[in-house]
């Protein structure tokens, strides 16, 4: 299980640079919500410690279950959320 570490404001950077018509606030205001949930022990419905960048997108979830992909292949994570636990 590997991410690719990022801070908030290089994800906020390429994440506009992709998709320019999304506003930067509610981008920021998601992405800190969903790290402070991740940062609180808040976990996905099924156990394992959620995905930040998908959670603030979709709603809070791990990445398998956001993604049906059992391992991130190049997928970015806050750094401060790269360590995560899961369900056995
Ligand atoms: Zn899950």
């Amino acid at each position: 299980m590997t991410f690719i570490p990022i801070s908030i404001d290089n994800y906020v950077k390429k994440h506009l640079a992709l998709n320019p018509s999304e506003n930067e606030k509610d981008l920021r205001k998601q992405l800190n919500s969903a790290l402070e949930f991740y940062l609180k022990g808040g976990k996905c419905d099924c156990g394992n410690d959620i995905w930040v960048i998908g959670s603030a997108a979709v709603g809070h979830g791990c990445f398998t279950c956001i993604t049906r992909e059992s391992k991130p292949d190049e997928d970015y994570e806050i750094d401060k959320a790269v360590k995560k636990s899961f369900a056995p």
